[in-house]
């Protein structure tokens, strides 16, 4: 394989810095981009050492010159509550920052991979969520800044690819857990995890009878890297997430048992346009990158229960 140089956008966030650390270990230099927006410095300390890492705090929203040989565009907060904290500058994020990372793609002449998401089929009525499914998506909701912002990114890589044959690869990424998501990122798993260790309730929005798609966080960044090695031609959109369906509550019992609890669960109102239901097809992921999760939900949240346990201890702070 040979070396290459590659830009990580939102490379300091849950996702990216796992990413920056699996191309390093494939002995590429990596270049993290990253605002701290929702990212944080602990996610990368363990790589500032690394003569083939570079960090760089920039703001995707602006313009950023650089040479490299791939791009990774991970940056724009992911979780609703720090997605919907400033909606304009989600929509920023999504949008200019995608034409400026595109920008740079198209001066180089090289492959970009967007960060796409299942918020782009909304509250879904085609179940489970194939590729070629539009969606269900409320233009002027609570989460419409990222959704839409989201499915406005995916057109201008379209459109790049199409109007200037640039080689870009859309991921759409399901539901993803596991260690170095942000503790106060309000997302079920890390939520429901540390309401669990520290003998919380456990606050089930709604009836619990919505459902997702837990895929471990190894599993997605092989799929990544997958979407990125293809050929020119493969763009996307392709689905990747663990198509296991499971219950909100399912998901709060498991957290419950696995962590030996005593935390007792109890209901609040569901968010507006929370989707009721979210399971991939992933055929495409299968045919195309020969890719499928191979971690099972209970061994990835055993996983993830040891780092926020160990984080509980070592940072309490971090964790309020
Ligand atoms: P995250 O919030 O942990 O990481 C996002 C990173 O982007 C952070 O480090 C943040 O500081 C950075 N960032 C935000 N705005 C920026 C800007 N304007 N300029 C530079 N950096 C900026 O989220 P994550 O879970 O790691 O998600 C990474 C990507 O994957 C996001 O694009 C997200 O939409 C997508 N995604 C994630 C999931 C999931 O379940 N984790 C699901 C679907 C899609
Ligand atoms: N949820 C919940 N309790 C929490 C956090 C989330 O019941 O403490 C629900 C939320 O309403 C949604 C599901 O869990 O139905 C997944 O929420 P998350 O924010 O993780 O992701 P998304 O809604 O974007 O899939």
């Amino acid at each position: 394989m040979s070396k290459k140089t590659i830009l990580v956008t939102g490379g300091s966030g849950f996702l990216g810095s796992w990413l920056c650390e699996k191309l390093l270990e494939r002995n590429n230099d990596v270049i993290c981009v990253d605002n701290f927006y929702t990212g944080a410095k602990r996610n990368i300390l363990h790589l500032l050492d690394n003569h083939h890492f570079e960090l760089i705090r920039h703001d995707i929203t602006f313009p950023l010159y650089a040479e490299v040989d791939e791009i990774y565009n991970l940056a724009c907060p992911a979780s609703p509550i720090h997605y919907q904290r400033d909606p304009v500058q989600t929509v920023k994020t999504c949008v200019h920052g995608a034409i400026n990372m595109l920008g740079l793609a198209k001066r180089l002449r090289i492959k970009i991979l967007q960060a796409s998401t299942s918020e782009v089929y909304g509250d879904p009525v085609i179940h489970p969520q194939v590729e070629s499914y539009w969606g269900n998506v409320n233009p002027i909701g609570v989460r419409s800044c990222y959704d839409e912002g989201k499915r406005c990114a995916e057109t201008l890589f379209n459109c790049y690819n199409m109007q200037c044959a640039l080689p870009v690869k859309i991921v759409r990424i399901f539901n993803t857990y596991g260690p170095r998501m942000h503790p106060n990122d309000g997302r079920v798993v890390s939520n429901f995890i540390l309401q669990a260790l520290q003998n919380q309730d456990i606050t089930i929005y709604g009836d619990g009878s919505q459902t997702r798609s837990f895929c471990y966080r190894d599993d997605l960044i092989e799929a990544m890297i997958r979407m990125m090695e293809t050929p020119a031609d493969v763009t996307g959109p392709i689905n990747i997430g663990n198509p296991g369906e499971f219950t909100i509550l399912q998901l709060a019992e498991t957290i419950i048992e696995l962590t030996g609890s005593r935390s007792k669960i109890i209901r609040q109102s569901l968010p507006s346009d929370d989707p009721k239901q979210r399971k991939p097809d992933i055929s495409k992921a299968k045919e195309i990158l020969h890719w499928e999760p191979v971690t099972p939900l209970r061994e990835g949240l055993t996983k993830t229960i040891e780092y926020f346990d160990q984080l509980l201890k070592e940072d309490p702070e971090f964790c309020k």
